[in-house]
């Protein structure tokens, strides 16, 4: 499946971009939380992608990811990556969407809209969650972050 090709290409990208040491001291750093890492030598905060593109959503809104782009420095195609992938959802109400691969509808998160899943899914008798699709397992809880954001299984890219 392409899915899984552009998947892993994005989490290769984006790990080879995250922070592995203090820029300061090259300490030793942990994840903090929100895209956000600490040394434990110095205390220095270091951010990757994820937490430069939070950031900015929380502070400015929602706005094209060539916006975000221009102002974060992260490169497009990892913010697209992270909104393909429902790391990053877009905020209800905000006029920038994402688009259903299958028919072109506005979306949030992902790359199906709920109809092409659910036509999907009936066609797929027996599996009960599949990742390449938008949906979200309802077993997993989202981390609610002021209400306008979440973010999914981040967990994965420790
Ligand atoms: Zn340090
Ligand atoms: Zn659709």
């Amino acid at each position: 499946m392409t899915n899984k090709k552009e998947h892993d290409k994005f989490v290769k990208e984006f790990i080879e971009r995250k922070p592995t040491r203090c820029s300061k001291c090259r300490g030793r750093i942990r994840y903090i939380g929100a895209g956000r890492y600490e040394c434990f030598d110095c205390g220095h905060e270091e951010i990757d992608d994820f937490g430069k593109v939070k950031a900015f959503i929380d502070e400015n809104g929602s706005a094209p990811a060539i916006i975000i782009s221009e102002c974060t420095g992260v490169p497009e195609e990892i913010i697209n990556g992270m909104l393909r992938q429902g790391r990053l959802e877009i905020p209800e109400g905000s006029n920038v969407y994402i688009k259903c691969e299958k028919c072109g509808c506005s979306i949030r998160y992902g790359r199906f809209c709920p109809d092409c899943i659910r036509n999907r899914t009936n066609s797929l008798k027996g599996v009960f969650f599949n990742p390449d699709i938008g949906e979200k397992p309802h077993h997993e809880a989202p981390q609610q972050q002021d209400g306008k954001m979440h973010f999914l299984n981040f967990d994965r890219f420790k």
